[in-house]
């Protein structure tokens, strides 16, 4: 199957997902399921939480405000959006943008790992604490497992199952929104992302 029909195959099976505590939520709001957005071939891929209001509209990972921050945080660094691949952990938006729950994170996990297998990806960049905690679980690198506040800017060597890649973790981009004051020391944390540009 080629690349497109496995996302496609990830979309579909997403959009009937009855058992997500999120579902219902979604259907009667009229959102949209948020799968990913970039390239299948990308070296990159972004992973952030779960999509806010704006994302869940229109069916667009970081088309907010967030989104915002991400699209400078990618200038700094001259990357552009169609060279990387972006998603996240859940694909259906929490109710008022509460934090994922476990439950939540177990459900959609599985389909962000089949989006890694599909793209591989040789840079994972997680963004904020939970895709951090996901991504690093995945890869056994628990025991390296950080607050975010210590782990932001590092990059740690893991293997997937086609070969080697970095993890990256960085602060969640809404840091910026809640926040501008924080937007330099984000955009210091972005420039180790350079050496894979
Ligand atoms: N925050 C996220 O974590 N993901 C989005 O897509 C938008 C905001």
């Amino acid at each position: 199957m080629s690349k497109i029909d496995q996302m496609r195959a990830i979309r579909d099976e997403i959009l009937a997902l009855k058992e997500s505590p999120l579902y219902e939520y979604r259907t009667s709001n009229n959102y949209f399921p948020v799968i990913g957005e970039g390239s299948h071939d990308a070296a990159i891929m972004f992973v952030g939480e779960a999509p806010g209001r704006n994302e869940a509209k229109t069916g667009r990972p970081f088309c907010g405000a967030a989104g915002k921050v991400l699209d400078e945080l990618l200038k700094h660094v001259g990357i552009d959006r169609k060279d990387i691949y972006i998603t996240n952990i859940v694909k259906d938006r929490p109710q008022e943008n509460r934090d994922p729950t476990p439950k939540e994170i177990e459900i959609y996990g599985p389909f962000l790992d089949r989006q890694i297998e599909i793209s591989q990806p040789k840079v994972i960049v997680a963004l904020g604490r939970y895709a951090m905690g996901y991504i690093m679980k995945k890869f056994d690198l628990e025991s390296k497992l950080e607050p975010i506040g210590k782990a932001h800017g590092k990059a740690h060597a893991a293997k997937a199952s086609y070969g080697d890649l970095d993890i990256v973790t960085l602060y969640h981009p809404c840091v910026a929104v809640y926040n501008p004051n924080n937007l330099p020391n984000l955009k210091k944390d972005m420039e180790v992302l350079k050496k894979y540009v």
